[in-house]
């Protein structure tokens, strides 16, 4: 299986492939551009070139852009939708510019209006967005923490969602285990897991699982609140990790770490964390050449 994090992008998105090898990552998440802006992103092919070859160069897996956090498709605003709709167009031919598999975006809030009520108009826009570009990036719902009026919080809305948006085999899921952990499916016991795993299957199905984002929680069960934790270090725990990975229908897809590590974001400390779970040999860091570099 292929475990990875979220990486820095400073000093250019190609300086995200020097990271990756740094922390043992053999796939990577970005965010290309400023996620709390809607600025769109101008690369230089330059730089799209360095992307490219240093990706194959270090014979990275997979990479997945997570699109910007002011994304809503579930807004009545019709110039908000409009906004969302053009980024993640933007993202997405961004991804087939620069070998991207694919982008992860969050469906926002319905904002107390429901989420029945929204449902048509995030169909609406999902078609929109994938009518709008030929990228064959895959364009990844994932599961939100739950904040107010979250909208995809829980498997059924996940389904609903891909449901209402056509068959479009770009499609998927990306599932993130704090997430869920904070919306009460409590994935620390046998029991909790097995009937986590068995309600993701029949509301949302294992056929449209991409991709994993492996995060312990710093909140407890249920409690609705987004902060990460070091897997391990969290409520949820290895005994949770161990049990999910465990399980063939998650392993089959790559696992993104998005945890604070210390300080910088996820290290070769939680990638080896989740090897050793997953029973895996453990990563090196390895320089931007290839080198193995000389432990401390
Ligand atoms: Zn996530
Ligand atoms: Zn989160």
């Amino acid at each position: 299986m292929l475990i990875g994090g979220h990486v820095s992008t400073r000093g250019g998105i190609d300086k995200a492939v020097d990271v990756a090898l740094s922390i043992g990552a053999e796939v990577i998440q970005t965010h290309p551009s400023q996620p709390q802006t809607w600025r769109p992103l101008t690369i230089e092919e330059a730089t799209a070139e360095r992307l490219r070859e240093k990706a194959a160069a270090a014979r990275l897996a997979g990479h997945w852009f997570h699109a910007v956090y002011l994304i809503n498709l579930a807004t009545a605003d019709e110039v908000l939708l409009k906004r969302s709709i053009g980024s993640l167009v933007h993202y997405m031919d961004l991804a087939a510019r620069l070998g991207a598999d694919g982008v992860v975006f969050h469906p926002g809030s319905h904002r107390g209006a429901g989420f029945e009520p929204m449902l048509p108009t995030i169909g609406s826009a999902l078609r929109q967005v994938l009518g709008r570009t030929d990228s064959p990036a895959r364009l990844l719902v994932e599961n939100s923490a739950g904040q107010g009026g979250c909208v995809g919080c829980r498997f059924e809305e996940i389904g609903a969602i891909l449901d209402v948006a056509g068959d479009d085999p770009r499609l998927g899921v990306c599932l993130d285990t704090c997430h869920s952990f904070a919306n009460g499916y409590d994935i620390r016991t046998p029991a909790g897991v097995r009937s986590t795993i068995d309600e993701f299957e029949s509301a949302v199905g294992f056929d449209r699982l991409v991709l994993v984002h492996a995060n312990d929680s710093r909140e407890e069960l249920g409690a609705n609140r987004d902060r990460h934790a070091n897997i391990g270090e969290g409520l949820i725990g290895t005994a949770g990790f161990g049990m999910l990975l465990a399980d063939p229908r998650l392993r089959r897809v790559p696992w993104v770490l998005e945890v604070p590590g210390e300080g910088q974001g996820p290290d070769l400390a939680n990638v080896n964390r989740l090897r050793e779970l997953a029973g895996l040999a453990p990563a090196v860091a390895r320089d931007p050449y290839g080198a193995v570099q000389t432990s401390r």
